[in-house]
């Protein structure tokens, strides 16, 4: 039974709707359409002009349609007279192939027809900054090691509790908030569920973090590594496989089943392709192969292996119910991040992919004893070169990755014809 959306508007007091779509740089696109107007915006969808956002298309191409599913509405906790609505891409009377949400549906029905379900936690570590973007918010946030700083952490206790009330509102079952491990950095975690209902309210936190922080004049930054010095805003994917009621990754005790040792051997078959979207922009490649900060580690990895319980590593195993993917971070796109790993574990169970040896070691000081393992990428150039040669992930995840490429080659190409001050200075006196 489809949801008539201006019958909502009336039960719930909506006046406004925000039908909105996050384009292929994980940018949330909207129109504001008022509820009288709403009946007829769901049977159509709402028109846009996609080439002026990031999708691969032209100015002479007709029409883009973002039909909203009912399903996702979240009426804003911050404006409750607006409901946010997460729509699907239209064109030409058939899907944007070529677009994030449809790109992650189609993953998910990928494993539907093996009778699999992915479900996913987010971790959205984000700062508290000034508005000019320079500094972090709060002056006195100045400890070597302010993870968990609880007196930093109270001083953020307006901001931090209207968004945890919120989230608390919404029955997203929030269960802890802390101050993070870079001075103005925080993370609040929220439960699991499944991926696409995991990927709007991704694209919705941010929205909402950004907005609340706005409305109490400070700005909130999920950029990668904002301060060069300082721990970078990771976005750790926690992933189960379910059939049915039953997580196929629980194995013996802490082990994850062949099953799941299979689904990780298919990220670590493709990790360095799968950065060119876990990791999808120039600054994100100062997040991971970093040197130690301030805090005295980066928590993020350097290289393509897998462990038990510890952080040094790409892929962290804390339970046998599931795997942490440590690789990406806060640029990632909400739809394609889940989409990209969906596509590499189920080609590393249709393959059996051996994800090597689970590594017991310090990636950040033994290195030199994990044997030979890949390195990740050292840019977002090597990424995108891994993810044109992938000989899986392109065809797993069809025409969205050509236009990705193509979007972030011109991404890349306008970064390289920036000049930096450090050319300059070591470079004048050649
Ligand atoms: P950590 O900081 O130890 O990596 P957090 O508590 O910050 O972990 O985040 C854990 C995330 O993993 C939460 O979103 C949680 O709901 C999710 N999670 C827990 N169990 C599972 C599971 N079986 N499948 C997917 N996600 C899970
Ligand atoms: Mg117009
Ligand atoms: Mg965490
Ligand atoms: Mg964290
Ligand atoms: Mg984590």
């Amino acid at each position: 039974m489809t949801i008539d959306l201006a019958d909502v508007a009336r039960a719930k007091g909506i006046k406004y709707f925000l039908i909105s779509y996050t384009d292929l740089f994980g940018t949330q696109r909207a129109k504001l359409v008022p509820a009288a107007a709403i009946g007829a915006m769901q049977k159509t969808g709402a028109g846009f002009a996609g080439f002026a956002t990031w999708l691969d298309m032209s100015p002479a191409d007709s029409d883009m349609f973002a039909k909203p599913d009912p399903a996702s509405l979240i009426q804003l906790p911050w404006k409750p007279e607006v409901g946010w609505l997460a729509a699907d891409l239209w064109m030409n009377d058939a899907p944007v192939e070529a677009s994030p949400r449809h790109a992650l549906k189609t993953q998910i029905a990928r494993a539907a027809e093996q009778g699999l379900t992915m479900k996913t936690g987010v971790e959205c570590e984000y700062f508290l900054i000034q508005q000019d973007g320079t500094a972090i918010a709060d002056a006195a946030d100045t400890q070597a090691k302010p993870c968990y700083d609880q007196q930093a952490l109270m001083r953020r206790y307006d901001i931090i509790t209207e968004i945890c009330d919120a989230m608390l509102q919404l029955g997203w079952n929030p269960y802890q908030n802390d101050h993070e491990d870079a001075n103005g950095q925080f993370e609040m975690n929220w439960e699991y569920d499944e991926a696409l209902v995991t990927a709007d309210r991704h694209a919705f936190f941010k929205f909402m973090v950004k907005s609340i922080a706005e409305k109490h004049w400070l700005r909130a930054t999920f950029m990668p590594k904002p301060f060069a010095h300082l721990t970078g805003n990771g976005c750790h994917m926690h992933v189960s496989l379910w059939r049915g009621d039953t997580n196929a990754f629980v194995g013996d005790g802490t082990a994850l089943s062949p099953l799941g040792l299979s689904f990780i051997g298919g990220l670590i078959h493709s990790a360095p392709a799968m950065a060119a979207i876990t990791n999808p922009t120039v600054n994100s490649y100062k997040r991971i192969n970093a040197p130690r900060t301030l805090s005295g580690a980066t928590w993020s990895p350097n290289s393509v292996t897998w462990t038990g319980n510890n952080r040094t590593h790409m892929i962290r195993v804390p339970e046998g119910d599931r795997f942490e993917l440590r690789l990406a971070d806060g640029s990632a796109n909400p739809y394609l991040l889940p989409a990209v790993a969906l596509a590499a574990g189920l080609d590393g169970i249709a393959n059996d992919r051996d994800p090597g040896p689970r590594l017991d070691i310090n990636m950040y000081t033994e290195a030199d004893k994990a044997g030979d393992v890949k390195k990740l990428p050292l840019n977002l150039l090597d990424a995108l070169r891994a993810l044109e040669a992938c000989p899986v992930l392109p065809a797993a995840l069809g025409p969205v990755v050509p236009a990705y490429l193509k979007l972030k080659h011109a991404e890349w190409r306008d970064y390289k014809a920036h000049l930096s001050e450090w050319e300059r200075v070591n470079t004048l006196d050649c």
